[in-house]
């Protein structure tokens, strides 16, 4: 069946009201007196808001008792009235150029000891928030919101799912992109307007790191000239129309691969493909990262993977929780997140897989479904 460019996916289904007062309640729990969100994906992730991050104060106050309200500049409440944020039917309070935000939170709030801010929040805003309310300490509003922005829901789960297929077809056209004599750049910008294309609201990153540069996984464009013979890493994300993002690993080579090449790519496959089976709940993080760690290791190139082996996605590319050595959480079913080993000889070349994982009652559901084979263009 054709899909809708724009998907099956509603910003109300993604933003349910209910949440508000789900959040209200793990505040409470956590024994915050209040959440103070401002514009970013913590205020997203409650009320489907992408407010515009501005010197004055947008604010969601959610208090562990008691009625949540925006605060939000006068000349900002057409804006937040038209938003998802009106949905909630949360009072909106407009404060003018010549009133103190900060203040007026604080006077509203009362005596408090413990706030939580918006993990993204401008220093300028938490200073400011710290000189209202002195007495307050501050946590990280994801002490509470992890809890709630890990376990995906259904309809964040499809919202995923949508995002990847239409990553997949950006990466089934990377072979019309990449030949030699053109720069990372030039196939950079083909890839870009590709992302787009396929119903990405944002483009986050482009990484065609081609011979050397794939020995440097966060390497991004530059104006290299891709030679024959060489392998490249191309890594491509973005955020979907919905709001939540893709993100996948595929390696492409421009001729036959190096000898050596060769032998490592095929250790990186079984190590990612030992990772995704390791998946399922109840495990740990750090178990998913030592099942790639390990077939690496064993076939000696231990030293040559030089990070996680992965990160959880949804609302932002990088979020809980992390598939990291150290990271004792117990897999659940809805947790999504990347699998992502990477083996990288520097000054030669390198290779990364990754696909976007959800955890499943029964196993890890790969959200990516492209070769994970060495296309050779
Ligand atoms: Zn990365
Ligand atoms: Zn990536
Ligand atoms: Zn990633």
């Amino acid at each position: 069946m054709a899909r809708s460019r724009f998907g099956p996916v509603t910003s109300s289904d993604l933003y349910p009201v209910s949440r508000l007062a789900a959040v209200q309640e793990a505040t409470a729990k956590a024994g915050l007196d209040a959440l103070l969100l401002t514009p970013g994906p913590d205020l997203r992730y409650v009320t489907g808001y992408e407010a515009l991050p501005l010197e004055r104060l947008t604010c969601l106050v959610v208090p562990a008792a008691g009625e949540s309200y925006l605060m939000v500049p006068r000349l900002e409440l057409p804006a937040a009235q038209a938003s998802p944020a009106a949905r909630l039917g949360v009072e909106f309070v407009a404060w003018d150029e010549t009133d103190d935000p900060y203040d007026l939170v604080a006077r509203r709030l009362g005596r408090v000891a413990t706030v939580g801010l918006a993990d993204r929040m401008w220093a300028m805003a938490s200073l400011r928030f710290r000189a209202a309310m002195p007495e307050a300490e501050q946590v990280l509003a994801g002490t509470v919101l992890r809890e709630l922005r890990m376990r995906k829901s259904a309809v964040e789960v499809d919202a995923l799912r949508e995002a990847g297929e239409a990553i997949d077809a950006v990466h089934r056209q990377v072979p019309q992109f990449l030949r030699a004599g053109r720069t990372e750049r030039e196939v950079g910008r083909d890839i870009h307007d590709a992302i787009l294309a396929a119903g990405h609201a944002t483009v986050d990153f482009v990484i065609v790191a081609s011979g050397p540069n794939g020995a440097s996984p966060h390497h991004e464009l530059s104006d290299r000239v891709i030679q024959a013979g060489e392998p490249v890493v191309v890594d491509i994300g973005g955020q979907f129309h919905s709001g939540y993002c893709s993100d996948s690993t595929r390696n492409y080579c421009i001729g036959e691969p190096p000898a050596e090449y060769k032998e490592y790519f095929q250790v990186l496959q079984a190590a990612q493909d030992a990772a995704c089976e390791a998946v399922r709940p109840g495990v740990s993080c750090e178990s998913i990262d030592a099942a790639a760690r390990e077939v690496i290791a064993q076939a000696g190139y231990g030293d040559h993977f030089i990070h996680r082996t992965g990160h959880g996605i949804g609302i932002e590319t990088h979020e809980e929780p992390y598939i990291v050595s150290g990271n004792t959480e117990p897999m659940e079913p809805g947790f999504a997140f990347s699998v992502e080993p990477g083996i990288y000889l520097a000054g030669k070349h390198g290779a990364r897989i990754e696909d976007i994982l959800v955890c499943t009652d029964t196993g890890g559901e790969r959200l990516n479904n492209t070769t994970r084979d060495l296309v050779i263009v």
